[in-house]
């Protein structure tokens, strides 16, 4: 570790008033080249890309390719690697779901999301972030319950900084940064879906609902697991997962 954990608390204290910018620029001047960043490719992570190509054109972009995309994001993320000229890495599952993921993938989605989305989100992202140093990532406190708590630099499994620039950025902020500098826009924010993930676990919302509400609606999850505990453990356990 480049820094010690009391370090990391006291920077961490300090960039509650950085700018992302800055916060960026720090970053890259400690953790390159073993520092990657993660976009899920919706509207709301233009910002983040924006900035950080500014300062780190050839940053590594990992992009979740769970197979489980809209057709939208996809056609999205293939824009913005062109004309961006975007340094993006698809993460696949591990090949060896390749059996299960044939006769369960389908409707995996429906029948034990968490499972899911450790097969197709955590442990192809722990796998990418063998051997790097840092990962910065555009979660927000205004997004959920779990990320309101968190820090801006997070010790994560083996030592991994998790840094989060925008932390302190509204859902406001995100949408009037897009506006000031004209960034390419996802679709479906128009068709009201204003956070999206995977199309079996994202419907638009009505008007008045929280943003992510669209999100595994009518389960009790609200976070894929990337930011969450599941992230620091190495294997599944009886108690993560339905048993069946
Ligand atoms: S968001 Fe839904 S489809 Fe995507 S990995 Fe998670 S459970 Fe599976």
């Amino acid at each position: 570790m480049k820094f010690t954990p009391t370090e990391i608390e006291t920077l961490s204290e300090e960039f509650e008033k950085s700018s992302p910018q800055e916060i960026v620029t720090w970053a890259v001047e400690n953790f390159c080249p073993d520092l990657a960043m993660s976009s899920s490719f919706q509207s709301q992570s233009m910002p983040l890309l924006h900035i950080t190509r500014q300062i780190h054109p050839k940053i590594r972009v990992f992009f979740l390719d769970t197979g489980m995309h809209f057709w939208d994001t996809l056609i999205f993320r293939e824009r913005l690697e062109e004309i961006w000229q975007l340094n993006i890495v698809d993460l696949y599952p591990d090949a060896s779901w390749r059996t299960f993921l044939r006769h369960f993938g389908q409707d995996l989605p429906e029948t034990d999301p968490d499972l899911c989305c450790y097969i197709r989100k955590v442990q192809p992202m722990q796998k990418a972030m063998e051997g790097l140093s840092a990962w910065i990532t555009g979660i927000r406190r205004d997004q959920t319950e779990n990320r309101a708590r968190t820090k801006i630099l997070k010790y994560t499994r083996d030592g991994l900084l998790r840094i989060a620039p925008l932390l302190n950025w509204t859902g406001e902020q995100i949408t009037n940064y897009i506006a000031e500098n004209d960034l390419p826009r996802h679709p479906l924010p128009a068709e009201l879906y204003p956070s999206i993930g995977c199309k079996p676990c994202t419907r638009p919302i009505q008007p008045g609902e929280n943003t992510r509400a669209g999100r595994w609606s009518g389960r009790n999850k609200t976070e894929c697991g990337l930011h969450t505990e599941m992230f620091n453990k190495n294997r599944l356990t009886d108690e993560d997962f339905k048993l069946r």
